[in-house]
């Protein structure tokens, strides 16, 4: 399956289908090096929030890179504490000053806060009319969490990023998302790293030659979604990047479909404490 390598948005800006997740990298050396060795391998996305305390080794990394700041897609989200109108302006401000730039790409609600997640949206309705955030979305919403948001948002959301990995695939979801036009972006799309020892999917990465990682990530983009694996290793980040050579069978896809166990690695939106 040929396909391109960004996906337009809602409102039309393009977003890379491949990209740089830095949750647990280190602020200074770690989060230069990794973001550094993404560009030049060819990432052109890097996936940092407020609370991963990173944004400035981002900022950096990016600046020491040589790949000029308008080829690259930078994402941040608003973190918790940050909800509600004021303070998510603040917050933004915060962000754009350690990350050294004068706009972001997408700036994501980073948690569904329960009677905070409106008045954020207000917000960063006002930063995307600004032009600093040239999208905006949230991330670990469920359908009634948009649904509600809906019911007062002047502007979609344009993407929702999500937990999705091979045992937690997160069909409906998706499915509604893509109905609402809403891009969906998988975070810890390799199951944190704990499923690469899957026989299924080693086996199938043995048919072309590639890992298990290879073979999930080219699941998820196979799949229209988003990915954004982590690594601060040089030559892992540049092989979940070498993924454009081959081609992952229906029925692959449907063996690795079948990995479903609707388990989460990570906090229920529903339930969550933080
Ligand atoms: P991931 O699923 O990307 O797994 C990363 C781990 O997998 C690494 O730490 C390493 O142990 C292993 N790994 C990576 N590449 C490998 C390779 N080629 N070979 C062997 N092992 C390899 O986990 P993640 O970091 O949780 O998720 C990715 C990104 O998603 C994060 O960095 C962050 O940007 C984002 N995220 C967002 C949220 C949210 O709430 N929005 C939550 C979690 C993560």
């Amino acid at each position: 399956m040929a396909f391109e390598k960004t996906k337009k948005l809602a409102n039309g800006n393009e977003i890379p289908r491949l990209g740089l997740g830095v949750w647990r990298v280190e602020d200074g050396n770690q989060v230069i090096d990794s973001v550094k060795w993404a560009l030049q391998a060819g990432y052109r996305l890097i996936d940092t929030a407020a609370v991963y305390k990173n944004e400035e080794g981002v900022g950096e990394g990016i600046r020491q890179s040589g790949v000029p700041r308008e080829e690259i897609f930078v994402t941040t989200k608003l973190w918790n504490e940050d909800q509600g109108y004021d303070s998510a302006l603040k917050a933004f401000e915060v962000s754009l000053n350690k990350l050294g730039l004068d706009y972001v790409d997408l700036y994501l609600i980073h948690w569904p806060v329960k009677d905070k997640y409106k008045d954020s949206w207000r917000a960063m309705e006002e930063i995307y009319a600004s032009g600093r955030a040239k999208a905006i979305g949230v991330s670990n919403f469920h359908k009634h969490h948009l649904e509600d948001l809906l019911t007062t948002a002047k502007v979609k959301p344009m993407v929702d990023q999500i937990e999705i990995h091979p045992t937690l695939t997160q069909e409906p979801l998706r499915a509604y998302l893509e109905q609402e036009d809403i891009a969906v972006e998988a975070w810890s799309p390799l199951g944190q790293g704990t499923i690469l020892k899957e026989p299924v999917l080693v086996e199938i990465g043995n048919k072309y030659g590639k890992t298990a990682a290879q073979v999930i990530i080219r699941w998820h983009l196979q799949n229209d979604i988003i990915v954004i694996p982590k690594s601060v290793h040089e030559q892992r980040i540049k092989e979940n990047f070498d993924v454009f050579d081959f081609e992952l069978s229906s029925e692959d896809i449907a063996a690795i479909n079948q990995l479903n166990s609707d388990e989460r690695l990570g906090s229920n939106p529903d339930s969550f404490d933080f």
